[in-house]
């Protein structure tokens, strides 16, 4: 695997950094509510508490209940087992933060709205969510047709 040179990945960080630092309150919620968090990967990991709650009972704005979410560089987990489950699908959504900065989050209700208008799904038709599903099969296949490189 590639890596990023430390100046590079300080620049994505600094794009993506108005949309992770607003979500960084939800680590100490989380926490106070009997969750926890870490910073795994280059990415603040959030579960359980009130924050795996709303989650897990679809309690968040134009979601239904979901394993994780990522927001920037900050992923929330209904629990410390849904971030390992869902890691390698959030850790693309990282990458399409790091693409487009603050303005994914646009640019995904828009594919969104796009594919919703030709009669599609919003979420399971988005291409930010295709992407994702296909990269983590592949990875999940690759892990089973390799196990050396887990
Ligand atoms: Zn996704």
């Amino acid at each position: 695997m590639k890596k990023t040179p430390f100046w590079w990945q300080l620049l994505l960080y600094l794009w993506v950094s108005p949309i992770s630092i607003a979500c960084l309150p939800l680590a100490l919620l989380a926490k106070w509510t009997g969750g926890g968090y870490v910073i795994h990967s280059g990415a603040l990991e959030i579960w359980g508490g009130i924050v795996g709650q709303w989650l897990d009972k679809g309690r968040l704005p134009f979601l239904g209940a979901v394993n994780a979410i990522t927001i920037g560089h900050v992923i929330a987990g209904v629990s410390p087992q849904h971030l390992h489950n869902s890691r390698v699908h959030e850790r693309v959504h990282v990458e399409q933060f790091e693409r487009w900065g603050v303005l994914f989050p646009l640019v995904y209700a828009l594919a969104g709205l796009r594919a919703h208008l030709q009669g599609k799904r919003f979420y399971w038709d988005n291409p930010y969510e295709i992407e994702a599903r296909a990269r983590a099969t592949a990875a999940a296949r690759n892990k089973h047709s390799n196990p050396a490189l887990c």
